[in-house]
């Protein structure tokens, strides 16, 4: 890396870790109880909502980044992360870089696997949890002075809520919200992840090299995956699997080139997350009274730390509405 960019990898460091702890900032706050009803309004509070409204190419530009880091680097990571380029906001390109390791931090996880955090959270409270079944529409209560919405689903159950919380992009659903006009136009990624089991053939890229067991691509419209990483073993066949990731089908024609002794493939496809290109209109959290929308976050950066923030945010709105009716 050193020889490749010399001192370019220490000054965007330098850009990573001045971003930062802006960030981190918003966890006093929320902890302090703050409520914001929009993302625009947390980002502007906390100092990044500039960043969040230029792209990439241009904040590291004005940072003095050399466009040769920029993208040979930066875009190999933002295309495995996000598949897409420079073209993504700065916020998001600052997490991204930060999720590589820029920060300087760790990246941490939950032993047995970060699924256990929900159950653990599910099992200790008395939650009515209905996992077979999807809501379809959700409608204010039409008395005066009640505050509450009806929750229908397609297994055909009816219920009031006081506080309403929706987690999960309105966009990709038909959930019917006739009282509300919420934009639900913006724009997905598609995502190709392919697992195969097999070795790589590093003929296909001319045996440069030592080997290297994770490839990244930079944007180059002849290339036609994005990223190959080894993600496990499969022990029955005694092959090491690896996950593809690209923006369209891989064809077979491709795959019998990359691989070789292939055992098994398996192919899901993604409209993954927002493009996230900067973009001055993004939903609110607050949709109306006793109504909220942790997912309009992912129209500023798309990730599971920040819906975590998201969703602590949009409690902390839940609360000082309970307390407001109570009085
Ligand atoms: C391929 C891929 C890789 C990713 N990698 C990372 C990563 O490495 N690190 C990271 O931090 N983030 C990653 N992300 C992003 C991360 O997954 C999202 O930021 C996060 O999942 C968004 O959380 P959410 O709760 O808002 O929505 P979701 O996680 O999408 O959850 C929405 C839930 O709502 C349910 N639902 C939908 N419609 C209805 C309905 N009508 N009724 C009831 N339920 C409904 C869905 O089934 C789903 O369970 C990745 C995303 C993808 C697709």
């Amino acid at each position: 890396m050193l020889w490749a960019y010399g001192n370019s990898i220490a000054e965007l460091q330098k850009v990573v870790k001045k971003a930062l702890p802006k960030w981190n900032s918003v966890y006093d706050l929320l902890q302090g109880g703050y409520g914001f009803d929009s993302p625009s309004q947390l980002f502007k509070t906390i100092g990044l909502y500039d960043m969040t409204q230029k792209t990439s190419y241009n904040y590291f530009k004005e940072q003095g980044i050399g466009e040769k880091i920029v993208y040979r680097f930066v875009d190999c990571i933002s295309r495995v992360n996000y598949h897409q380029d420079g073209n993504i906001n700065a916020f998001t390109d600052i997490v991204s870089l930060a999720g590589a390791g820029l920060d300087g931090g760790e990246l941490f996880s939950v032993e047995g696997g970060n699924d256990l955090m929900i159950k653990n959270a599910l099992s200790s409270q008395n939650i009515n949890l209905q996992l077979e079944s999807e809501v379809t529409s959700i409608q204010k209560l039409s008395e005066p002075n009640k505050t509450g919405h009806i929750i229908k689903t397609n297994i055909g159950t009816s219920d009031t809520f006081e506080i309403v919380v929706i987690a999960c992009p309105l966009d990709l659903t038909n959930i019917h919200l006739p009282q509300y006009s919420v934009k639900r136009d913006r724009a997905y990624q598609t995502v190709h992840a392919n697992f195969i089991a097999g070795h790589i053939n590093y003929k296909y890229f001319n045996d440069v090299g030592n080997q290297p067991q994770t490839i990244f691509t930079i944007e180059d419209d002849s290339i036609p995956f994005v990223s190959i990483a080894k993600t496990g073993y499969a022990p029955d066949w005694d092959l090491p699997i690896y996950k593809v990731f690209s923006r369209n089908p891989l064809s077979e024609e491709f795959v019998q080139s990359v691989f070789r002794n292939i055992n098994g493939q398996v192919h899901q496809e993604w409209e993954a997350y927002t493009v996230l290109s900067p973009m001055k209109q993004w939903p609110s959290f607050r949709l109306g009274n006793g109504l909220y929308y942790i997912n309009a976050m992912e129209s500023a950066v798309s990730a599971m730390e920040t819906e975590a923030v998201a969703a602590r945010n949009v409690m902390n709105l839940s609360i000082a509405q309970l307390r407001n009716i109570r009085k």
